[in-house]
């Protein structure tokens, strides 16, 4: 069994579950696929998906995550913690309402991917979708924040987007819980950090029941906060689940927490370091904090007040009243959204008109070596994706910060983290649409080898 996967901030990988050459340590018939070091269990396809939607259905139990009564919507991303999400709580509570959301948010050559995987999925499960269109219903797209201050913290705007934007969908369908996929290395890895900043406050907000903060909200719940990521990855590729197979263009370059990979690293001396971790923190230290701050407030009589936001009437503790959603919104609406993607004609202007534009070419030097726009320099995806910040910071030394950026590759879908990656570091980046391909269509000029002349590959 295979999958080809992609997760944001790693390279697209293939996923394989396949034997161990061992049977399985609970049917003891079956070849094994899949080991748990920390549970000393190597498990078949079966019993493993048995094992996961167990330890799935006992969280929501022990943790009180929802009761029959409850119309639970599941916060879908199309990546494999929500996905193997769904299917895991359909399995477990077959006679639960469960409704999925999904926001598309609109994020070029990625969010139209996720949404027919999602819509896939569902259609499967035969489990209704409903589906927020950011564009459609409040105007702007994610990638509009590029052009913002906001630039540098694309990932930070998003959550806070995508957060506000489920409570309102829950609303909307009556939902009493929020359902979200975060495993145990996204929390523990969180939480190692937040520890780190001394931030207590975030750590509490890892919980894997948040209450509502205002009456009419629903409660969030994480009933995959003691799954360990890989086994979302098993799960779905085990079940042949649909699931995302390219990257968010917005963590182009970016690399995973060093927290996160510290904690693979404490994990091959003790397998249980993760869960002792989460343990600690939730059992100790969160209670203890929370304790603290109760205290505090009642000695200062300084209370974290917390009121619906005058703009969209979610839950703020704003002071002056305004959610972060809001007030980013309203930042946005004030500079407007502008295009990344640029067509060829416009090109054609600007190199007319005069305007300094440098082409980058992001295909490989063979490619380029065969045919390329005339002018255009050799930049390969690879070296952004791997320096990403010395690469840019050598074009903004040798070209300056006014240059306008053209980035092309084939037919425009690779350029296009390029130029997001270029726009977050401050510089004018634009994406051809298209590509060399629809270039070549509206007749623009290539170079080409000359003829005889052989490029290595
Ligand atoms: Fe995920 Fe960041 Fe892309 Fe939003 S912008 S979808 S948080 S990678
Ligand atoms: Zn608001």
């Amino acid at each position: 069994m295979a999958l080809r996967y992609s997760k944001c901030g790693l390279p697209a990988m293939t996923v394989e579950v396949k034997g161990l050459g061992v049977k399985c340590s609970e049917c003891k018939r079956e070849e094994a696929v899949v080991e748990l070091r920390y549970a000393r269990k190597k498990l078949c396809p079966k019993c493993f998906t048995d094992f996961f939607v167990r330890r799935v259905k006992r969280t929501v139990e022990k943790y009180r995550m929802f009761g029959p009564k409850d119309r639970v919507a599941v916060a879908l991303s199309g990546g494999k913690d929500s996905v193997a999400l769904l299917d895991a709580l359909k399995r477990a509570f077959p006679e639960q309402d469960i409704v999925a959301f999904y926001i598309d948010l609109g994020i070029h050559h990625y969010s139209s991917h996720l949404r027919e995987k999602v819509k896939a999925l569902t259609d499967r499960l035969g489990v209704p979708l409903h589906i927020y269109d950011l564009k459609e219903r409040e105007g702007y797209v994610i990638d509009d924040f590029l052009t913002t201050k906001f630039r540098s913290k694309m990932c930070s705007v998003c959550g806070i987007v995508k957060r506000a934007v489920f409570t309102q969908m829950a609303k909307e369908v009556g939902a009493t819980v929020m359902a979200t996929g975060h495993n145990l290395d996204d929390t523990v890895g969180t939480m190692l950090s937040a520890f780190f900043a001394g931030d207590f406050e975030s750590i509490s907000r890892l919980k894997p029941v948040l209450k509502p903060l205002i009456p009419g909200q629903p409660k969030k719940v994480k009933p995959l906060f003691n799954t360990p990521e890989m086994e979302d990855l098993y799960y779905v590729v085990i079940n042949d689940l649909p699931v995302q197979e390219c990257h968010c263009p917005h963590s182009f370059g970016a690399s995973v927490s060093r927290y996160k990979r510290m904690l693979d690293q404490m994990e091959q001396d003790n397998p249980n370091v993760k869960f002792q971790l989460l343990s600690v923190f939730l059992k100790r230290l969160v209670p203890m904090y929370e304790k603290v701050k109760e205290l505090e407030e009642e000695r200062t009589e300084v209370f974290l007040e917390v009121k619906p936001c005058r703009v969209c009437g979610l839950p703020t503790s704003s002071p002056d009243g305004i959610c972060s959603r809001c007030r980013r919104v309203a930042m946005l609406k004030e500079r407007g959204g502008q295009r990344i993607e640029i067509t060829a004609d416009e090109v054609r202007d600007m190199l007319a008109g005069g305007k300094r534009v440098v082409l980058i070419d992001v295909r490989s030097p063979s490619a380029y070596a065969k045919e390329h726009i005339p002018g255009a320099i050799n930049v390969p995806k690879d070296e952004f994706e791997v320096n990403q910040s010395r690469t840019i910071r050598k074009l903004r030394r040798k070209y300056g910060k006014g240059t306008t950026f053209v980035t092309y590759c084939y037919a425009g879908r690779e350029s296009y983290p390029v130029a997001v990656a270029l726009r977050r570091a401050g510089l004018r980046g634009y994406s051809l649409l298209g590509g060399i391909e629809e270039w070549k269509e509206k007749g623009g000029e290539v170079e080409r080898v000359p003829e005889g002349v052989t490029v290595p590959e």
